[in-house]
């Protein structure tokens, strides 16, 4: 055994993945890089950078246009790879997985297609304080478009949803309940079944975030019984430009198209124009064609792991860092949930959290520091910033190792 995997579940295997990701093998500013910026965007393994190399050097031309064969093979392979995301996340039909940019446009989508067509003045969407700001702003410019407003349910010290607050705010007025599975700030995972079932119980739907969760733990959507799931390629090891929007089948049918052009329509004159089936009528123009190949190589590729796998041993990598994190002095953990997944946000004493990020670059170490787009967030906890090391798949205790005494020594010299 090496000394990567000396303290992974036995059967993790850590060496052979870590070999997968070629940017992994280098080195910054002359260390070994150390990338644990994965909630931000993850590396990509070498079959889903192979399979764009390869779709684009024999499958590529445009799609559902062309009678001619690279046209069918490039047409096929971008369904295929709604079949895959479709079994990703168990939905009951092909249809009800809409290709979009990631996260940000899946909830634009819900927001200016469902939300224009049902929201009226006073009614209400409700969120929680930990959101990412794409599940803040896209409700506030269609609660202004439509006179309808924003409640916020609350967080505690640790970063957790008080679920009895957000059951008090589901009221008559609600019309939809739009919450993150996994916030990207805090590592929390929210008891989204729960919520599903809070908000159903009273016939409202639900959206659920899922940027950060898809990449640690299954997702099924059946079992969920969530109306909208949405989650991004680039942090699911796949490519950038490409993401999906889950929604039951029924509620596509009767949501207006968002934008429009080639694809989205069935028969267009000056007068009028009819709309394609979904999930084409939410896909107008040409899509990221290669990038939806790619994510679903990304998805293949996970699957080869097992989700078991990845989750015990991400969360070998939290407990240890949390635990290691202890012998930092000053150093000070946001985000303390009892469910949380591979995140670690944290801010010291007496060095910024900026600062901190840019010290830790010079021993190789990949961090976020800032906001983490969810400034409410940090104005909860009462801090500008904070650093965030956040892993994957392929990261070690070694690395957290040397996350810890880079820390220790920083703050010897600069705290
Ligand atoms: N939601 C959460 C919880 C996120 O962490 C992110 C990205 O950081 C997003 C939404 C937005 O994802 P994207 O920028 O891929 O659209």
């Amino acid at each position: 055994m090496t000394a990567a995997a000396a303290h992974t579940p036995s059967a993790y295997p850590l060496d052979r993945i870590r070999a997968d990701f070629p940017a992994l093998a280098q080195q910054v500013r002359g260390k070994p890089l150390v990338y644990l910026d994965n909630a931000a965007s993850t590396q990509k393994p070498r079959q889903v950078i192979d399979t764009l190399a390869d779709f684009y050097r024999h499958d590529f031309a445009n799609i559902h246009r062309s009678v001619h064969t690279l046209g069918e093979r490039a047409t096929a392979r971008y369904e295929a790879a709604r079949e895959t995301v479709r079994r990703f996340l168990n939905a009951r039909r092909a249809e009800e997985i809409v290709f979009v940019r990631g996260t940000t446009e899946a909830i634009n989508l819900v927001a200016q297609s469902w939300g224009r067509a049902n929201l009226k003045e006073g009614d209400e969407i409700l969120i929680t304080a930990m959101e990412h700001h794409s599940n803040i702003v896209p409700w506030q410019l269609v609660c202004r478009q439509t006179g309808a407003r924003l409640r916020v349910a609350p967080i505690d010290t640790h970063g957790e949803l008080i679920l009895e607050e957000l059951a008090k705010r589901i009221g008559p007025r609600t019309r939809l309940v739009s919450v993150v599975h996994m916030s990207n700030a805090l590592g929390t995972l929210n008891p989204v079944k729960e919520i599903v079932a809070l908000a159903h119980a009273r016939g409202i739907p639900v959206l659920l975030d899922g940027a950060q969760a898809v990449p640690h733990l299954p997702v099924d959507v059946q079992a969920l019984d969530c109306d909208f799931y949405a989650f991004s390629g680039h942090k699911l090891y796949g490519p950038t430009g490409i993401g999906a929007l889950y929604a039951r089948h029924e509620l596509l049918e009767a949501m207006p198209p968002w934008q429009g052009g080639g694809e989205m329509i069935r028969t267009v004159t000056f007068e009028e124009t009819t709309y394609n089936d979904p999930p084409f009528k939410f896909e107008a123009g040409t899509p990221a064609i290669a990038e939806a190949v790619g994510l679903a190589a990304a998805i293949d590729y996970l699957e080869g792991i097992g989700w078991e796998a990845i989750a015990a041993h991400e969360h070998d990598l939290l407990e240890y860092a949390t635990a290691r994190a202890g012998e930092v002095p000053g150093l000070r953990l946001i985000g303390t949930a009892r469910e949380k997944g591979a995140i670690l946000s944290f801010t010291v004493d007496r060095v910024h959290p900026h600062d901190l990020g840019t010290f830790l670059d010079h021993y190789g170490i990949a961090v976020r520091a800032g906001h983490h787009c969810t400034m409410p967030v940090m104005d909860f906890f009462q801090v500008p910033a904070t650093v965030r090391a956040s892993f994957g798949i392929y990261n070690t205790r070694q690395e957290v190792d040397l996350l810890i005494d880079a820390l220790k020594e920083i703050i010897e010299v600069f705290g």
